[in-house]
């Protein structure tokens, strides 16, 4: 038997060619996608405007991805909100609501799991499980939106998973989520994160989309970084220089460095004099996170002054620099957490 087609992964004109192909009229596909990337119907049955005979030809032909909230978790200080979502074959992913002044702001998971193995975050402990289908990149989103009842203006892919690691799912599913005819979010209110995987970022740079690329750096020399990223023995700090420096001149967009402060680790002056002697010469905003301790790894915060004045350093160079205010801190916020514990806590009972 075939595998079934996932019709929430094709893009408009895939889906136009597809029930061309099985004998269907093509504004069908334009009803069809609306349903799904607008109107945001959670199955074939809700889109009454179509035959319950065409309805069910669908339900033969295709499969329809949707997810069930297994547990949301509201913080009691900034309204940041934080689901766990089970997909159709029962893996968790987790997703974060954010709300700011200037609109509402997504969190979402590229992967199952993640296989980069970086040392200070949750996601990666258990390894890589799977990769997240488009559309069920898009399903965080249109089940956050349902069940908040309020619209996301901006999306991040900064939750659980290496978005260039899925890259072809991940381009899919940015193509979809930017498309006027679906959710029409602005490509310029997108940001992709990335822990450096260069020939990636340099494709990317090629697609010439208007979203922003986020690098996580974490760190000025190859020496430190490696220690707590192992994508660095890939890589190489020059290397990565090199591809911002690509993605700037391709899409004439800002890259963002991340930069989690790790006490004792990466937030000395000399620290900060390394990575302002990175960032001068590029287009580039930094955002200093600090780190959220997770119980697997000793790994502490830097104190509030230390932040402060590696922020200062960066500043007085004339950085651009922001702290990374830390949401959902009382809610598991980091990255695989809640997903972790929530398994854990299932395990025991
Ligand atoms: N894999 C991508 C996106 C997911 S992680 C990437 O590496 O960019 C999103 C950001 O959160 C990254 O900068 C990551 O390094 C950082 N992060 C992960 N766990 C963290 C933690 N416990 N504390 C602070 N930052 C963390």
């Amino acid at each position: 038997m075939t595998q079934k087609t996932d019709i929430k992964s094709l893009t408009l004109p895939e889906l136009k060619k597809e029930l061309e192909s099985r004998g269907e009229k093509s504004f069908r596909a334009k009803q069809m996608y609306e349903w799904m990337h607008v109107k945001l119907a959670r199955g074939f049955d809700e889109m009454t405007n179509l035959s319950r005979e065409f309805r069910e030809k669908c339900g033969e032909w295709y499969t329809f991805t949707a997810l069930q909230a297994v547990q949301v978790q509201e913080s009691g200080t900034d309204g940041t909100k934080k689901f766990l979502f089970a997909l159709g074959d029962g893996n968790l992913v987790e997703s974060v609501w954010m709300k700011y002044k200037h609109g509402n702001s997504v969190c979402i998971s590229s992967q199952v799991g993640c296989r980069m193995g970086c040392r200070f975050c949750a996601s990666t402990l258990d390894g890589l499980e799977r990769n997240l289908l488009p559309s069920e990149m898009l399903d965080q989103i249109y089940a956050i939106t349902l069940l908040t009842g309020e619209r996301v203006s901006n999306v991040v892919v900064m939750g659980t998973g290496e978005p260039m690691d899925n890259y072809e799912n991940l381009l899919t599913f940015l193509k979809i989520l930017t498309d006027e005819n679906g959710l029409n979010i602005s490509q310029r209110n997108v940001t992709v994160s990335t822990c450096g995987i260069v020939p990636k970022m340099r494709q990317l740079a090629e697609e010439h989309l208007q979203i922003t690329l986020a690098l996580s750096l974490h760190a000025a020399t190859d020496e430190k970084r490696r220690k707590l990223m192992p994508i660095a023995n890939k890589y190489s700090i020059e290397e990565l220089m090199e591809a911002c420096r690509y993605y700037f001149e391709q899409t004439g967009r800002r890259i963002t460095f991340e930069y989690s402060l790790v006490g004792g680790v990466n937030d000395t002056d000399e620290d900060a004099r390394e990575l302002i002697a990175l960032a001068k010469p590029l287009c580039c905003h930094i955002n200093l996170i600090p780190v959220n301790p997770i119980k697997e790894r000793d790994y502490v915060q830097s104190d509030a002054d230390r932040i402060q004045r590696f922020k200062n350093k960066l500043e007085k160079n004339k950085i651009n620099v922001t702290i990374r205010r830390e949401m959902g801190r009382d809610i598991d916020g980091a990255c695989g957490q809640l997903r972790r514990k929530f398994k854990g806590d299932n395990k025991r009972a």
